[in-house]
């Protein structure tokens, strides 16, 4: 039997279970679903992993749910600066976007920087020239507009506080927002790829960038054993390296993946204050998606074609 395999997520973090109404779960789930589909249908074709990784990711970047392209969350200054990247393991070529802004789809953009740009990180202002003249899609300000982002913006403009929807809540009932998107695929010629892209976090300053556009942070991928994609307080996944870490840790130590994923966070993000997860799948078509926390919104799909969602543990 043909293997190959997609999983994706839409962040992990605080997910109270009384802020969860049937609706609000069900319409969680049912963009899940339409972004498992999108890539799906590109791994059935026999089309390539990178390519699956950036349909899913860019199909969660257009749903308002997640902290991603549509829906990405406010900065200090009201406005939306978002990361991405992607990295194909089959030769291990890369390519990321930091504080972008009017960008459609940050992981389009960071597509064409890894096909066209002969680099592997560009930023700012920088990047956005570039997507113009590669003619990615633009869209306005409003477009990003999301009118529940901009009231958790309301909760700190104006102060020093910024809020990773990720750390440790202290009122329970109080949601923590996330929603990094990303996606690992393995297709059917055996090759890997990953994807990830963010808003980062509500109020940040000073074009503060978080670990998703960092190749090896908050995404990897390689052949030889795995891909994976973070969402969390992304200073304390820079500091891991936690997605070249879950590689390193089967490539150099022998670790199947789930052990590798396992250890990374369970073991070495929390000392770090690393509060998320990850979603991994490996050479075989094994897929892990593990967290240390609350929460993530997640799912996958394989050669037998059922879909598989999940929020809580
Ligand atoms: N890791 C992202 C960041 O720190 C946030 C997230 O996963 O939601 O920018």
């Amino acid at each position: 039997m043909e293997r190959y395999a997609l999983a994706i997520h839409g962040g992990a973090g605080t997910i109270p279970r009384t802020s969860m109404t049937p609706e609000r779960e069900k319409a969680y789930r049912d963009a899940l679903e339409t972004a498992l589909r999108r890539g799906h249908a590109v791994l059935v074709a026999g089309g390539a992993a990178l390519d699956a990784v950036q349909a899913a990711v860019q199909m969660l970047e257009d749903s308002p749910h997640f902290n991603a392209g549509k829906g990405a969350v406010f900065n200090a200054d009201g406005q939306h600066e978002m990361d991405a990247s992607l990295m194909n393991g089959a030769d291990l070529s890369a390519g990321a976007v930091a504080g972008v802004q009017n960008v459609k789809n940050p992981v389009q953009l960071a597509r064409r920087v890894m096909d066209a740009s002969g680099h592997v990180l560009i930023s700012g202002l920088g990047a956005f020239e570039f997507a113009h003249k590669q003619k990615i899609p633009l869209e306005d300000d409003q477009y990003f507009f999301d009118q529940f982002r901009y009231e958790q913006w309301q909760e700190t403009v104006g102060t020093d506080d910024y809020k990773l929807d990720h750390s440790a809540d202290s009122d329970a009932d109080k949601e923590r927002k996330f929603g990094t998107v990303g996606a690992v695929a393995l297709d059917k010629h055996g090759n890997l790829a990953a994807a990830t892209s963010t808003g980062g976090m509500t109020n940040k300053k000073w074009q503060r960038i978080g670990d998703s556009p960092i190749i090896g942070a908050g995404t990897y991928a390689n052949n030889a054993s795995c891909a994976v994609s973070c969402t969390g307080h992304g200073e304390s996944f820079i500091r891991a390296v936690a997605a070249h870490d879950v590689h390193a840790l089967m490539a150099y130590k022998g670790l199947s993946l789930q052990e590798a994923v396992r250890v990374v966070v369970h073991e070495k993000l929390p000392p770090l204050d690393g509060d998320g997860g990850l979603i991994a799948v490996d050479k075989d078509g094994n897929v892990v998606l593990d967290f240390n926390c609350s929460g993530m919104y997640r799912g996958h799909v394989g050669a037998d074609g059922v879909l598989h969602t999940a929020i809580f543990r």
